[in-house]
């Protein structure tokens, strides 16, 4: 097969180790800069170019979009999909799990279990916000962060009024969210392939840190995951639309909620972790699911 990864940097571990198992699979792997495509949206004919080159005869894409590309990189991956070429993960759920407030609804729609969270437009009702979500102390996340930059924890109410006031200042998204203390800074990352986890790692904050994100200092360990949240995971990652995805689990008192679902998960923790070459797993659902039609949107919607 010709697999396409969309990625900025053939140097990410990420990357390289999904290069790497793709022609050890006996597979042509290209790597794909999505901003050095540019695209032709013809009728019927629709085309994507990089450097004078068409990119024309891919079976499968890998969409491994940054964050910061989202908008771009999303286009390309529809672009993909027009063209019929098997992604991964389809254009309209990575969109969908980018944006956290539109996960939060779609999942609780699917009732998985979820923190508390709430979201308001104008600072007077800050209160009244804070009060449904029960109270000080809370977490305040920007709607579009990563890496654990954009979350705060506000300890108490006056803190929590003045962070959201002054992100609704500068016209911020965020979400206020129940603080889950009794997590201690734990949160644990199911990776999940085809409707399965499988690898689990549990991510531990730093001393004196509430967010357990790997680049906030955080370390990683294996951990053996309990049914329920391993069913939580799995229903997360099908109700986002995800085939590969990372699920982000607090163990709470009321049993595991979902904090969020990642669309690019890293390969380099968990790998590390679980001693799993989980590069290769991604590689074998592709070679068993990427049949010529098997898209299910083709980048509508
Ligand atoms: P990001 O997308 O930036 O990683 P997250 O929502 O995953 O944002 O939050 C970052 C970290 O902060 C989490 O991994 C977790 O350790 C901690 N955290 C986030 N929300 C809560 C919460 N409601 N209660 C307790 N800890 C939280
Ligand atoms: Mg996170």
């Amino acid at each position: 097969m010709k697999i396409a990864i969309m990625s900025r940097n053939k140097n990410l571990y990420s990357t390289r180790r999904l290069v790497e198992a793709g022609q050890a699979h006996g597979h042509d792997v290209q790597v794909i800069d999505a901003l050095r495509c540019y695209m032709n949206i013809a009728v019927n004919n629709p085309t994507i170019h990089m450097g004078g080159k068409d990119l024309d005869d891919f079976d499968a894409v890998i969409p491994r979009i940054g964050a910061s590309i989202t908008f771009y990189g999303s286009a390309v991956l529809r672009q993909f999909e027009m063209m019929d070429v098997y992604p991964l993960n389809e254009s309209v759920a990575v969109t969908r799990s980018r944006d956290k407030l539109r996960s939060m609804q779609l999942l609780s729609r699917k009732g998985v279990g979820l923190p508390v969270t709430g979201y308001a437009n104008k600072p007077d009702d800050v209160k009244d916000l804070i009060q449904l979500v029960g109270g000080a102390p809370l977490v305040i996340k920007l709607l579009e962060g990563t890496q654990g930059i954009g979350v705060v924890l506000a300890e108490t109410q006056k803190a929590a009024e003045s962070v959201i006031e002054a992100f609704m200042g500068v016209k911020a998204n965020i979400l206020v969210q129940e603080y889950i203390k009794e997590a201690d800074g734990a949160d644990i990352r199911c990776f999940v392939i085809g409707g399965k986890v499988v690898a689990a790692m549990k991510r531990q904050a730093a001393p004196g840190e509430f967010r357990s994100n790997l680049h906030r200092g955080g370390s990683a360990e294996l951990i053996k995951i309990t049914p329920a949240e391993r069913a939580t995971a799995v229903k997360a990652a099908k109700t986002m639309g995800l085939n590969v995805c990372g699920v982000d689990l607090l163990r709470s008192k009321n049993g595991p909620v979902v904090m969020e679902v990642n669309s690019s998960p890293g390969l380099e923790g968990i790998e590390t972790a679980s001693g799993k070459d989980i590069a290769s797993m991604i590689i074998e659902f592709i070679e068993k699911n990427s049949k010529v039609g098997k898209t299910k949107t083709r980048g509508k919607g």
